[in-house]
């Protein structure tokens, strides 16, 4: 695959040096954006591959910026926000959001969430059409509606292989507790996210036992992702 072209959105001037510097070096194509109306024509006429976008924009919120590109593209999008406040965050990840970065950030930070959505990317690209989903030594077979660890079958209750394949076909993207539980229980009261944490640890024992690689990645307050493994 080609390196991606980058839309990056931000009106901090020395933070969006930080970035195109950042990307630059590295050898990634990028475009920027310093407002959310040029954001969304730049996203529309360029068609990046994927978008850092800073939450706080002179002309309008993020949050909208990220529901207009949801109207029309998938194109991952990787959130910047000044603002420490996890609620900021979640309501940028149900709009749509990828993923997130705070400010401050490290440039190897930036670096490795680019490296976390663009092999989301490569998925994407790859079609997928697939009814066997493959991820290191974990698959699962849908039409079976089965796991598989090592090729040998994994003993899930229906509630953790429905989970597991949320997350799969979400490879690479931080869910959000709310968006879990809405999509497995049809609503998210606070006892649910209770059990979701329970069923998410007995899923993850399953899965990640006997080997220190890291299927799921737990975001504090925010939700789980699903990283793609080697
Ligand atoms: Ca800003």
């Amino acid at each position: 695959m080609n390196k991606p072209i980058i839309l990056v959105v931000e009106d901090d001037a020395p933070v969006r040096n930080l970035i195109t510097v950042t990307l630059k070096s590295n050898a990634y194509k990028f475009i920027t954006a310093n407002n959310g109306e040029s954001a969304i024509m730049q996203a529309s006429s360029h068609n990046p591959d994927v978008v850092f976008l800073d939450l706080g924009l002179p002309d309008m919120d993020g949050i909208e910026v990220i529901k207009k590109i949801r109207s029309w593209s998938n194109m991952p999008i990787i959130v910047i926000s000044a603002r420490s406040e996890d609620n900021d965050k979640i309501e940028a990840l149900d709009a749509g959001a990828d993923d997130y970065l705070t400010k401050p950030f490290s440039v190897e930070e930036l670096l490795a969430r680019l490296r976390v959505v663009s092999r989301r990317l490569a998925v994407m690209q790859s079609g997928n059409q697939s009814s066997v989903f493959t991820n290191g030594s974990l698959s699962i077979d849908y039409a079976a509606g089965c796991a598989y660890k090592d090729g040998v079958e994994l003993h899930l209750t229906p509630m953790e292989y429905k989970l597991l394949c949320l997350l799969a076909q979400n490879i690479g993207k931080v869910l959000t507790h709310t968006f879990i539980t809405g999509k497995v229980w049809g609503s998210s009261m606070e006892n649910d996210i209770a059990s979701l944490r329970v069923f998410m640890a007995t899923l993850r024992k399953k899965i990640e036992a006997g080997s220190d690689v890291q299927y799921i990645q737990t975001h504090i307050g925010i939700g789980y992702r699903m990283l793609k493994v080697e």
